[in-house]
């Protein structure tokens, strides 16, 4: 009777283990291949519109910028404002980061990235600190972005490609 009931409670603890273990596999697999959730993707929505009012109303830029949340990144990457030979502008934004801090992707990465992209509209193809030059910075403020940081090193301006991720 002993022997039957540790026997049952071991099964018990090897089935709770294995629930568990499929459980946080199933947590991890489910962020990696799905979309973020919707809250998140609204935020995003309403900060591009917002990025898109302050490009026009104070450079009297129009151009609607594309935005790619993709899930292809380095991890060491946030962002990245891409530039084609076409001319194509594309603003990646590294969904593995949303995961940590979905308040840093939106206030410091998006505006940040929509400033490199805006560089790229005034034709301005500088590589002075990896793209991240004064006239980069004074954007970058007036998109109000968080920390509009030049001393940074990332490698986030990319030239030639446009569907690297
Ligand atoms: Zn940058």
């Amino acid at each position: 009777m002993f022997l039957q009931r540790l026997k049952l409670f071991f099964t018990s603890i090897t089935i709770l283990g294995t629930i568990f273990l499929v459980y946080s596999i199933y947590n991890t697999h489910k962020f990696k291949t799905s979309d973020l959730d919707e809250k998140t993707k609204n935020r995003i929505t309403h900060k591009i519109l917002y990025l898109q009012s302050l490009a026009y109303k104070k450079f009297g830029i129009k151009r609607k910028i594309p935005i790619k949340v993709s899930n292809k990144m380095p991890s060491n990457l946030f962002g990245a404002a891409t530039l084609n030979q076409k001319g194509e502008i594309v603003i990646f934004l590294n969904k593995k980061r949303f995961k940590e801090s979905v308040d840093y992707m939106i206030d410091d990465v998006l505006p940040h990235e929509y400033a490199h992209a805006l560089m790229f509209v005034f034709g301005d193809v500088s590589k002075e600190n990896g793209g991240h030059s004064k006239k980069w910075q004074d954007i970058c403020l007036a998109l109000e972005g968080k920390r509009c940081n030049r001393f940074v090193d990332y490698n986030d301006v990319i030239f030639d490609k446009t569907n690297l991720f």
